[in-house]
């Protein structure tokens, strides 16, 4: 029996969703807010990292298949509500991620120069929302809150010069306005140490690999011997305190600009007038793997203050969540009867791409035996109607496939693409 389900989100969670159920042979609209597919692969992923966003050919392949349609520039909760979703396809998946940035909760975080990494990731990756966001940069020191993955990619696109960055396919406002900036010491703050950092082996040696910048690390803060509680993590750890080893080696004064990775400092206040002028950090120490304040404080002198500290989900109407809810409330991905999540809307912030194929597979598993109801009538002319006579302009993939070959004119220069930017140009070139 086919079934007709409505997935709301085209990056990595929505898509394997989606790959999952067409190959069971049911039927799968894929919407997406944006004209464009693939979520944070193409609006996350920092643009250096072109090897890590080629994922998308195999979204492609997925978009591609008959039972399969991109119903783009179609945004739940405006367009079309999440009810009229569940009352029309036979299930509902959220695959919406966890897009809005936590905060600090510290007193001086609403100065000008205090940005979220949302917004920055977005920006530097031509997110339409966040093309005119142009971040408050015009200082000598930079910092960065956070020591996941996130933190380390918003290092690397600040610190990297702009003839490393011309390979990527970065807007050209936003090379042009780091390359401006006055950057010479970036401070990425972790609060607690070298071993209980969430960034990866491979992201931390990137960081020693940039054209202009030496990372630094004050020695006295990297612990004898690796510890943890299994080989796996055994082996990461050591590989963590090696890179990190090499680092606190290193000569400060050989490059033009200087990344400091610090540890045991957690974030007190940001000071300023109008804008950020320091931040005060409480020094911090670690116990059974918790962060504590020691009673000392130490100031750094920054004009931007950049938070990667994690994020959190929109509020969609009918579902309960909080002001610190980092997924939708789930059981293996099931959040009501025939609504379920995937992805980050699923279990929070967490995992690489790789991450979402398991965890979306796991879920449609456990949905497909929950479709043994006769199917709904004509879901997909019952939609149609209804985005139709919303005057709703719906991109198709076909039509986002124009915006793909637009952005492909990158002669005479060595982009892998050169992005559209603006809603308007976006929504032009797909459905002139
Ligand atoms: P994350 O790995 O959870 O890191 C968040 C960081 O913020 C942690 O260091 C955390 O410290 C810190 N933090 C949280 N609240 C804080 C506070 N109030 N004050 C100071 N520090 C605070 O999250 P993420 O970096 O946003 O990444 C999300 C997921 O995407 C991760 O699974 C990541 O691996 C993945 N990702 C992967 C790549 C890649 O593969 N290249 C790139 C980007 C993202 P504590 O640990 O002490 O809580």
């Amino acid at each position: 029996m086919t079934h007709s389900i409505a997935v709301v989100g085209s990056g990595p969670g929505g898509f394997y969703a989606t790959e999952a159920l067409a190959k069971a042979g049911h039927q799968v609209d894929l919407f997406d807010r944006l004209p464009t597919p693939y979520g944070l692969v193409r609006s996350g992923v920092a643009p250096d990292h072109q090897g890590t966003k080629n994922v998308w050919r195999v979204y492609q392949r997925t978009a591609h298949r008959p039972e399969v349609r991109f119903l783009g520039n179609v945004e739940m909760g405006r367009d079309v509500s999440l009810a009229e979703l569940r009352d029309t396809y036979d299930a509902v998946i959220l695959a919406i991620g966890a897009p809005i940035d936590r905060e600090l909760g510290i007193p001086g975080e609403s100065l000008h120069g205090v940005i979220g990494s949302g917004p920055l990731t977005g920006w530097y990756n031509g997110h339409p929302d966040f093309s005119g966001f142009a971040p408050n940069l015009d200082s000598k020191g930079i910092a960065v809150i956070g020591n996941g993955n996130v933190a380390v990619d918003v290092v690397r696109v600040l610190c990297r010069t702009a003839a490393e960055m011309t390979k990527t396919d970065i807007p050209a406002y936003a090379l042009e306005h780091i390359a401006a900036a006055p950057i010479a010491d970036v401070y990425m703050i972790g609060r607690r140490g070298p071993l209980e950092a969430s960034f990866t082996p491979v992201e931390l040696r990137e960081l020693g690999a940039m054209a202009g910048t030496v990372a630094v690390v004050d020695p006295d803060q990297l612990p004898e011997q690796a510890v943890a509680t299994n080989p796996k993590d055994q082996k990461l750890k050591e590989k963590i305190l090696d890179t990190l080893r090499g680092y606190s080696r290193n000569d400060p004064q050989s490059q033009p600009v200087r990344l400091h990775i610090m540890f045991y400092a957690s974030p007190a206040e940001i000071l300023g007038v109008q804008r950020v002028e320091r931040l005060r950090l409480n020094r911090t120490k670690v116990e059974n793997g918790k962060a504590f304040e020691t009673g000392e404080q130490f100031d750094l002198e920054v004009g931007t203050v950049i938070r990667a500290i994690g994020y959190k989900v929109r509020p969609v109407e009918g579902i309960h969540t909080t002001n610190a809810s980092s997924c939708y409330p789930n059981v293996e991905g099931r959040i009501d009867e025939g609504l379920w999540a995937v992805g980050w809307a699923k279990r929070g912030p967490s995992g690489v791409i790789a991450t979402n194929r398991a965890d979306s597979i796991a879920v449609i598993d456990a949905l497909l035996p929950t479709l043994s109801a006769p199917p709904k009538a004509d879901p997909r002319a019952r939609i149609d109607a209804l985005l139709r006579e919303r005057g709703v302009a719906v991109v198709g993939f076909a039509d986002w496939e124009k915006i793909e070959a637009k952005e492909a004119e990158t002669e005479g220069t060595e982009a892998p693409r050169k992005k559209i930017t603006s809603w308007d140009e976006l929504r032009k070139t797909a459905l002139s």
